[in-house]
This record gives C-alpha cells, sequence and structure tokens, in this order.
C-alpha cells in the first residue's frame, strides 16, 4: 500500500486560485459565446446547440457553487459536533448516488465518543465531497464504507472504497484547485475539503492501491464535551445499505 501523510501541504494562494477559477469559467463563456455566433446565423438549423449552451452554463454553475463554500466567513458558527451522527448524514445523503451507481454505503462506527468543534454543515460538506469521489471511482457492485474511531485527542474518520484507485502522481496532486482525471470534474472538492480541515487543525491522508481501491484517513481534534445519547457498551453497527 502506498502512502502519503499531509497536513494540506499544498493550499493555493489566492492569486493562484483566481487564475485558475477565471481560467475554468473562461473555458465555458468561450464556447457558449461561439454557440451563439453560429445560433445568431442559423436559428433555424441550431437546436441542437443549445443543449450545449446549457451544459456550459451548468457547469458554470457548478464551479462558482463549490467555490461559494469558500467564500464564507473564516469562521463559522463552530459548535460540537457528533461525528457520529454527522457521517451517518452524509451516508443518507450520499444514499440516491450510492443506488444510482449500484454501489453499497456501510457506516461502522465505534463506542467512543466524538465531538468536534465544528460548523455542522462544514463538516458534512467536507465528508460529502470524499464520498462523492469514493463512489464515483467505484465500479457496479463494490462498496464505500465509512468508520468512525475515537482515539484519545483524536477522532478518525475513514472512507474506504473498492474503487479504481490511484497513483502515487495523483495522490501527490489532490486538493490541488482544478486538478481533475475525470472527463466532468472540477477538481475542486478536495481542495476545498483540505482547506476546511486545516482551517481546523486536522489532517488528511490516503493510501491507494490503483485496480483495488483507496482508504482516506482524517484526524480532527477531539473534544470532551459529552451530550448524552450515545451509548457505552456494545460496538455499534448499522447498515445503510441492504
Ligand atoms: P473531481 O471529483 O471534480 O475530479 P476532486 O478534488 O474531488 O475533484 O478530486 C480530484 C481527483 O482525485 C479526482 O479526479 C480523482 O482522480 C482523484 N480521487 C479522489 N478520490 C478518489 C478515490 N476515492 N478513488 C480514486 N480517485 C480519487
Ligand atoms: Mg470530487
Amino acid at each position: 500500500a502506498e502512502e502519503l501523510v499531509r497536513k494540506s501541504d499544498k493550499l493555493a494562494t489566492v492569486g493562484q486560485l483566481a487564475a485558475g477559477v477565471a481560467h475554468e469559467i473562461r473555458n465555458p463563456l468561450t464556447s457558449i459565446k461561439g454557440f451563439l455566433k453560429l445560433i445568431e446565423r442559423d436559428p433555424a438549423g441550431s437546436k441542437q446547440y443549445f443543449s450545449i449552451v446549457n451544459s456550459e452554463l451548468s457547469r458554470i454553475d457548478l464551479i462558482s457553487s463549490q467555490l461559494l463554500v469558500l467564500a464564507k466567513p473564516q469562521v463559522e458558527k463552530s459548535v460540537p459536533v457528533d461525528v457520529d451522527a454527522a457521517i451517518r448524514d452524509v451516508a443518507v445523503l450520499m444514499k440516491p448516488q450510492a443506488n444510482l451507481a449500484n454501489v453499497s454505503i456501510r457506516t461502522h462506527s465505534d463506542d467512543g465518543m466524538k465531538y468536534v468543534l465544528w460548523d455542522e454543515n462544514q463538516i458534512r460538506q467536507v465528508f460529502m465531497n470524499i464520498v462523492k469521489n469514493a463512489l464515483e471511482a467505484t465500479p457496479v457492485g463494490g462498496t464505500v464504507t465509512l468508520m468512525t474511531k475515537s482515539t484519545g485527542d483524536e477522532v478518525q474518520i475513514v472512507i474506504e472504497d473498492t474503487g479504481i484507485g490511484m497513483t502515487q502522481e495523483t495522490i501527490k496532486r489532490l486538493g490541488e484547485p482544478f486538478y481533475t482525471t475525470k472527463g466532468n470534474g472540477t477538481g475542486l472538492g478536495l481542495m476545498v475539503s483540505h482547506r476546511m480541515i486545516d482551517r481546523h487543525g486536522g489532517t488528511i491522508h490516503y493510501d491507494s492501491i490503483p485496480g483495488q481501491g483507496t482508504r482516506v484517513t482524517v484526524e480532527l481534534t477531539r473534544i470532551g464535551k459529552s451530550r448524552g445519547g450515545l451509548t457505552q457498551g456494545n460496538e455499534r453497527n448499522y447498515l445503510v445499505n441492504s
């Protein structure tokens, strides 16, 4: 297994990011302009161009909505968040996409308390980005497993998939803005996730074997806040997918 520990060491500067955004938005804009010209010249024969213009607009929409996540104030409403509950939410939210791809999602948790100081929506966003990648990498019949563990000062969240895996070259570039190996990818999901994890003093690392799968491990600072509701004793297993 290949391993790379990273502490979000490749965070892009604002300038790099702005250049990337301008570039990524200019491409679909140029294409929209071109097709509008064609439509103008031959309004009757240009019906097929509308769907291209439409999908280019959707792409700009997607890029800007992913970037808006970053535009929020540095310090969000940080409250004690139950990581197990957040991960269960993520599994439920991602289930429709998993069903469509014929991939099952499993969650597994040890019985420790797992509170972290985060914005509740942000933490879900971070793990949705990671789980989405796992689903997109996993062929029909595969499994994505979300595991949480309480280890002293840390909460560990592991997202494992039985997907296509990554080369060491790809792993090195994760979190770079606009780095994608997908035809329709934006390469923004991990940049946003790495930044948020970094902002909260957490770490993320990847173990992957091409052709076999990937394991993403996130470690977040645990807080001692107990809010009741978490059972002690038996190890809890819950299966989201049947
Ligand atoms: P996008 O999903 O739009 O490509 P991301 O920032 O989410 O952008 O991911 C960047 C790249 O990281 C992906 O294009 C893919 O090559 C790689 N990647 C991330 N997670 C996985 C995974 N679980 N399995 C295989 N490749 C992955
Ligand atoms: Mg992604």
